[in-house]
């Protein structure tokens, strides 16, 4: 059973040598249990932040425990009652080729009516983030102006869409053209501003003349300062991530431009999407309408490889080098 385990506590970028690659046996489930193979693992930004010995919403990893990481397994053999030889079941069983389990966390899911991929997407937590942050944390009504950052990837692509599919203006940050044509070419958003390239606050100034109603922040930093600066009265501030801040090796930068809360009457709200588990159902079944009527596309990013390739892929997360859901596919 291959894995991967957590070697070292990186400090700044993840490197090559926190890692270990390992071959351990392969355990028979016993009883009340059952083992699969893994099909596709997900690759998070959130996973950067495990790695700190510190505490947050998750314990973190431990040294030389398997990374943890959620999953889309196939069941091969099983003392479960729940659960067949078969079956494709999503859990956190981590970053290694065979998986034990007693089942608790596991879901079962369909793979004829999505594929595999998206369960970890679309009609996993990124889309459930997108969900219940946009529309719970954000309060989102109809005809509002809406900005995402981290745009173009596995949460933006959904935030974006779920803001035109209620009525809204949407206006994407993305770094390149590609990234930013497939925002507004293929994804019907109303506007992209490449951040590497263009004057966000300029951009912004331009494509939300009347301020912006609901600011999504998937990456924080500079962009969050831009849009904070813009912002409409009784805006609604979703801090759902800050990627552009999970490899400092300095404190995280906050936004300098903060009292526009006040100015504004506005509020910022982060979240964590475990807390809306009761209700992931009732998102997944709209989300899965809206994808069956063609309103929401589904982006995904698949890598074929093996759980080796799990470092490498990690860290194209942290070079954008993804569109929409990263996943690792097991050859
Ligand atoms: P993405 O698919 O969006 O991948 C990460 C993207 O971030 C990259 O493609 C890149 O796009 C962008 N990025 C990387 N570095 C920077 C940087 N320095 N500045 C600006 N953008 C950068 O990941 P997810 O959709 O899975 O996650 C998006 C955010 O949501 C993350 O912050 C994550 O932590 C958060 N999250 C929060 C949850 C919660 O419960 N609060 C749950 C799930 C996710 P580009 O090429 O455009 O730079």
């Amino acid at each position: 059973n291959r894995q991967i385990r957590l070697a070292g506590r990186p400090v700044g970028d993840v490197r090559p040598e926190d890692w270990e690659h390992v071959t351990a046996p392969a355990d028979a489930p016993g009883e009340g249990r059952f083992a699969g193979r893994t099909r596709f693992i997900s690759l998070d930004p959130a996973m950067r932040g495990w790695l700190d010995d510190r505490p947050s919403y998750l314990p973190p990893v431990g040294l030389g425990e398997v990374m943890r990481a959620g999953s889309v397994i196939e069941v091969t053999e099983s003392n479960h009652p729940d659960f067949k030889p078969g079956d494709h079941v999503v859990g956190t069983f981590g970053v290694q080729e065979y998986v034990v389990s007693d089942g608790r966390g596991a879901v079962k899911v369909d793979p004829s009516l999505a594929p595999l991929p998206t369960y970890l997407g679309a009609l996993g937590m990124p889309g459930m983030t997108a969900y219940f942050g946009l529309l719970d944390v954000g309060a989102l009504r109809e005809g509002e102006t809406v900005v995402v950052s981290g745009a173009a990837g596995a949460v933006g692509t959904l935030v974006g869409q779920i803001a035109k599919v209620k009525g809204c203006r949407v206006i994407g940050i993305a770094g390149g053209p590609e990234k930013c044509a497939m925002l507004t070419e293929e994804l019907g958003f109303d506007a992209a501003v490449d951040y590497r390239t263009e004057d966000v606050r300029a951009a912004l100034r331009t494509h939300a003349p009347d301020g912006i109603d609901v600011y999504f922040d998937n990456v924080g930093g500079d962009i969050l300062d831009a849009a904070l600066a813009r912002l409409a009265m009784h805006a609604r501030v979703v801090v759902c991530g800050a990627i552009s801040q999970y490899n400092n090796e300095t404190a995280v930068q906050g936004p300098s431009n903060y009292l526009s809360l006040l100015v504004r009457r506005a509020r910022m709200e982060g979240f964590v999407v475990f807390d809306y588990a009761p209700r992931f159902r009732e998102a997944a079944k709209e989300l899965a309408g809206w994808i069956a009527a063609g309103r929401i596309k589904v982006k995904e990013h698949v890598v074929r490889g093996t759980v080796d390739d799990f470092p490498d892929t990690l860290q194209m997360l942290f070079r954008g080098e993804n569109v929409g859901k990263l996943v690792l596919e097991l050859a």
